[in-house]
């Protein structure tokens, strides 16, 4: 059994930190939102009143925060976590956020003797339900050593992905991928519409040649093909279009920064935001669709 401190119960994170609890560790829990806290006591966490309540006597501190604005106050700064925790503490930020201040962070811990992994997540609100995550590591080995059996309560597999900043960059690259690969689907089921091909025999036929990806085979966006994909229950996520364009944004970032060149990611970042402008943003993200069919939003 390990004393954790879980710090963001959200959507993601109280379903994670009731994991925890299952798997027999000691895990007191903190977030702003006092409903959100509740939920986590009755999942069988302690609660604490503060980021720094949550950390006091945690062998390792987890966090699922929003964004990087969030993390970084949550972790840096005269007032942040690396601060505050007892050497040796190990903390992990599970959240989404950019290369750039995950790496800025770890720097941070790195100066007072500690370690910060981050371990960015796929899986969705679903996996972490089911303790099917995947996380995606960056950090020094020892560190990721010690994170390990923990992140397995929770996932169904946890991969060192390289030094600092490395897990969000594999987050990023994946979910350009993804959203990438949802549009060229959706583009494909909509002209074949257009040609009068039925929808059923473009997937028989595309599942089985060149066009296979995970978008359409186990996320299809037209209702059918794939009976547990959302297009079945109106585009109800899921993983939100809201949350694909904050990654599409996050991986223009980098790209802008590291100078590699993405144009069809920042066509799939211009796409989405398009969409989840017209109203769109706590639609699935496979609804996209719609819009590109030119029916309403
Ligand atoms: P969420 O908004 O439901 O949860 C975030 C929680 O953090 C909220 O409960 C909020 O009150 C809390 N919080 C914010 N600031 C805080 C602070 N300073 N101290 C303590 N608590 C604070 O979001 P979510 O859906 O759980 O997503 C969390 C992270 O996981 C995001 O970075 C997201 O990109 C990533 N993610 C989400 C999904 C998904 O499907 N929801 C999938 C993969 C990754």
């Amino acid at each position: 059994m390990a004393r954790i401190g879980f710090i963001g119960l959200g959507n993601m994170g109280g379903p994670m930190a009731a994991n925890l609890v299952k798997a027999g560790h000691a895990v007191t829990a903190f977030d702003v939102s006092a409903e959100r806290l509740a939920a986590a006591v009755d999942a069988g966490a302690t609660a604490a009143d503060s980021t720094r309540a949550a950390a006091a006597g945690a062998e390792l501190v987890l966090t699922m925060l929003p964004s990087g604005r969030e993390a970084a106050a949550v972790y840096g700064g005269a007032d942040g976590l690396i601060a505050a925790v007892q050497p040796g503490t190990l903390l992990v930020d599970c959240s989404t956020i950019d290369v750039a201040t995950a790496r800025a962070l770890s720097a941070e811990a790195a100066q007072r003797g500690l370690m910060l992994l981050d371990a960015p997540v796929s899986g969705g609100v679903a996996g972490a339900a089911a303790a099917t995550l995947t996380f995606m590591v960056g950090g020094p080995a020892e560190g990721f050593a010690r994170a390990e059996p923990i992140l397995k309560c929770m996932g169904k597999a946890v991969i060192h992905a390289g030094d600092a900043g490395a897990g969000q960059a594999a987050k990023i690259c994946n979910n350009m991928i993804l959203g990438v690969s949802m549009i060229a689907v959706s583009e494909a089921f909509v002209l074949a519409e257009r040609l009068g091909l039925a929808p059923e025999k473009l997937f028989e036929i595309s599942s089985k040649s060149s066009g296979q990806c995970w978008s359409l085979t186990s996320y299809c966006p037209v209702p059918g093909p794939v009976p547990s994909a959302p297009s079945n229950r109106d585009y109800q996520p899921g993983f939100t279009a809201a949350m694909m364009l904050k990654d599409l944004r996050l991986a223009q970032e980098a790209a802008i920064a590291g100078g590699a060149a993405t144009p069809l990611g920042a066509e799939a970042a211009a796409l989405y935001g398009l969409f989840v402008n017209a109203g769109n943003a706590q639609v699935d993200f496979s609804g996209i669709i719609r819009m590109i069919r030119g029916g309403a939003a």
